[in-house]
C-alpha cells in the first residue's frame, strides 16, 4: 500500500531533473502519473516506461505549459483517461539569465511565461476538476531565489516570487473545498539547471549550506510526496524551504 494509492497526478516538466524524480516517487507511492514534457520526448518516454515497468500507470503528454490551448488539452487528456485529477505539480521551469540592463523582453517573457503563466494555466485547468471532487493537492516549484533575489536572475526570481503569491492566493480561494496549495523553495539541486556552474562555484556554494551538500532531485521528490499525501491535510498556503538551510 502506497501513500497515494489510486490518486491521479500530473507533473509538468517530468522528462528530467526534479520533475522526473517527482513523477517516479509519486508512482512509487501508488499514484497514476501523467508525465508532461515540452521538447525531450525520448527522455519523457523513458520516465513513463520506468513507471509502467514497475507496475504503475503513466500517461505521456507533450505540452508547452505557457500555451493555454495545449494546457487545456493536456488536462482534458488526463480527465478523459482517468476521470479526474487529484495532484498537480507545477514543476516545469526555465532560466534565461542576464544582467537587467541587457535583459531582453524575450528573456523576460519566456521565463515568466513558462514559470509563472504556465503554473497559472495548469492550476486553472486542474482546479475545475478538483473543485468537483472536493479534494486536491497543488504543489508549485518555486526557488530559494524568490526570497533572496539573485543578480542576473531578475526574471527567474520574479517568476518564482510570483509563484509564492499565486500559491497563497489560491490556497485561500480553494481551501474550503479541501484543496491544498503549497510551494517548495529548493536551493541548489543537482540537475541540468545547475550543471552549468563551475566546480569552484559549487565549492563556494557548499560552504554556505549547513547540510554541507547540494540537494538531489529525490530530496525534493520526498517533500512533494509528503505534501500530496493525507499526512499534509492541514498544511496549505506555505512556501517550504528544501535547501539544506542555505536560506536561513
Ligand atoms: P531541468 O532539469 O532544466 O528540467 C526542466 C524541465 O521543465 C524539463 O522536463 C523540461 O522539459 C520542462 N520544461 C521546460 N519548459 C517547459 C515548457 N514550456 N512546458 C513544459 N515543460 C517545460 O530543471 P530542474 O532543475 O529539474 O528544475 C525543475 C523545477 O525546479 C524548475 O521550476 C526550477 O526552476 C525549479 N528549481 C530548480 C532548482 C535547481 O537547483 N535545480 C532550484 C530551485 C528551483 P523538456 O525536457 O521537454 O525541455
Amino acid at each position: 500500500m502506497g501513500k497515494l494509492d489510486g490518486k491521479r497526478a500530473l507533473v509538468t516538466g517530468a522528462s528530467r531533473g526534479i520533475g522526473k524524480a517527482v513523477a517516479l516517487r509519486l508512482a512509487a507511492e501508488g499514484a497514476k502519473v501523467a508525465v508532461n514534457y515540452n521538447s525531450n520526448k525520448a527522455l519523457a518516454e523513458a520516465v513513463a516506461n520506468e513507471i509502467t515497468n514497475s507496475g504503475g500507470e503513466a500517461l505521456l503528454i507533450q505540452a508547452d505549459v505557457a500555451q493555454a490551448e495545449q494546457v487545456e488539452a493536456m488536462v482534458q487528456q488526463v480527465a478523459d483517461a482517468w476521470g479526474g485529477l487529484d495532484i498537480l505539480v507545477n514543476n516545469a521551469g526555465v532560466t534565461g539569465d542576464n544582467l537587467i540592463m541587457r535583459m531582453t523582453e524575450e528573456e523576460w517573457d519566456t521565463v515568466l511565461g513558462t514559470n509563472l503563466k504556465g503554473a497559472f494555466l495548469c492550476t486553472r485547468a486542474a482546479v475545475r476538476l478538483m473543485l468537483k471532487q472536493r479534494w486536491g493537492r497543488i504543489i508549485n516549484m518555486s526557488s530559494v531565489v524568490a526570497l533572496a533575489g539573485n543578480p542576473g536572475q531578475a526574471n527567474y526570481a520574479a517568476s518564482k516570487a510570483g509563484l509564492i503569491a499565486l500559491t497563497r492566493s489560491i490556497a485561500k480561494e480553494v481551501g474550503s473545498r479541501n484543496i491544498t496549495v503549497n510551494a517548495l523553495t529548493p536551493g541548489f539541486i543537482t540537475t541540468d539547471m545547475v550543471e552549468t556552474l563551475s566546480q569552484e562555484t559549487i565549492d563556494t556554494i557548499k560552504q554556505h549550506i549547513p547540510l554541507g551538500r547540494l540537494g538531489t532531485p529525490e530530496d525534493v521528490a520526498g517533500a512533494v510526496a509528503f505534501l500530496a499525501s493525507d499526512d499534509a491535510s492541514y498544511l496549505t498556503g506555505q512556501a517550504i524551504g528544501i535547501d539544506g538551510a542555505i536560506a536561513i
